[in-house]
């Protein structure tokens, strides 16, 4: 099967709704930090969420805590897929 490029005038635009917002600001920033200075682990980052620029702009973080692994692989997620501890 032959795929033809698509026109300009076909394209059509996104809605708003499906874009979201780099994550800046100062909450951002503030949330960056203590994550980083205290090596914690969050399913915001492990899991690659979009969201991350409005929930850390907020000052909210969700935090893994028994590691940055997953034992399930669902095929939706990006966690990584391990083994548990113990
Ligand atoms: S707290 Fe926000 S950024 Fe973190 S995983 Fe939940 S929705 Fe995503």
């Amino acid at each position: 099967m032959i795929e033809l490029p698509i026109l300009a005038e076909e394209r059509v635009k996104k809605p708003s709704w499906l874009k979201v917002k780099l994550p800046t600001g100062e909450n951002y920033r503030r949330v960056r930090k203590i994550v980083d200075q205290h090596k914690l682990h969050t399913i915001c980052e492990s899991g690659s969420c979009p969201n991350m620029g409005e929930c850390w702009g907020a000052g909210t973080a969700t935090f893994m805590i028994l590691g940055n692994v997953c034992t399930r692989s669902c095929s939706f997620c990006a966690v990584a897929t391990g083994k548990a501890l113990g």
